[in-house]
């Protein structure tokens, strides 16, 4: 019989799917403040309305459960097939009813919920594969739904900021992204601070860097490229202003 609450015994795993839930009802109120005819409005995406937002939210948890079920089974199964199936699902869904919509929100969140919480302690370090081939432990599953909700939530524009989001989670993305720049080279001459905490990232032992500094929330929608608001940029480049942040995925 399947549990009533989550098998997952490690304190820390249980934090962070707790933090995973709550983005997802902080979600959850962002899109049922949306009217219908709202959904119709673009969102903080290039080319993409609320309704690509909400699909994608849907069809990516969808996604991360099937790495779930791999982790409990051992059986295969990929997020997508391919990122052109991804790309061709989230258009397909982005055309779907409102009620619809809400609906595959809705169940896929209910069965990413349920599948976390009926997989038992020593599945969570059995190795599946991400859509960028990145192999990880299916505990890593939470924080890559976790940034998802919590990230598109603010993408839906309809309120929601960088400050609503968990200082942890915000600190976490900051690493991630700064993370993905460092592995890319794209950081050379770029460091990003925030002023009275330890975190500073990005090119740390260049001679004269550009830094760009402000509080948390401001740093890391900056650095996710979603905005220059509430930042500021020194040195050599940031002679026209704050530069933008070096692409993330
Ligand atoms: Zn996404």
């Amino acid at each position: 019989m399947a549990a009533r609450h989550d098998l997952a015994t490690d304190p820390g795993l249980q934090e962070e799917l707790l933090q995973a839930r709550r983005g997802t009802a902080f979600f959850a109120r962002k899109l049922n403040e949306l009217t219908d005819a709202e959904l119709d409005g673009g969102s903080l995406l290039p080319r993409w309305t609320r309704r690509h937002v909400v699909a994608h939210v849907g069809y990516n948890a969808r996604a991360v459960a099937r790495l779930v079920e791999w982790a409990a089974t051992g059986v295969e199964t990929p997020m997508y097939p391919s990122t052109e199936v991804r790309d061709h699902e989230i258009s397909f869904g982005a055309t779907l009813s409102p009620i619809a919509l809400r609906n595959l929100f809705d169940h896929s969140a209910v069965h990413l919920s349920v599948e976390w919480r009926d997989l038992p302690d020593r599945d969570w370090a059995s190795e599946v594969k991400t859509i960028q081939g990145r192999t990880v432990p299916a505990s890593e599953t939470v924080w890559m739904r976790t940034r998802e909700v919590w990230i598109h939530a603010v993408d839906l524009g309809n309120g929601a900021t960088f400050a609503d989001v968990p200082a942890p989670v915000l600190e976490r993305l900051l690493r991630d992204i700064t993370g993905a720049w460092h592995a890319r080279g794209t950081d050379a001459g770029l460091m990003v601070r925030v002023p009275g905490t330890d975190l500073e990232f990005g090119d740390t032992g260049a001679e004269d860097p550009t830094i760009v500094s402000g509080p948390l929330p401001a740093v890391v929608e900056w650095a996710s490229g979603r905005g220059t608001g509430g930042v500021t940029a020194s040195g050599p480049g940031a002679t026209c202003g704050v530069p933008a942040a070096p692409k993330w995925i």
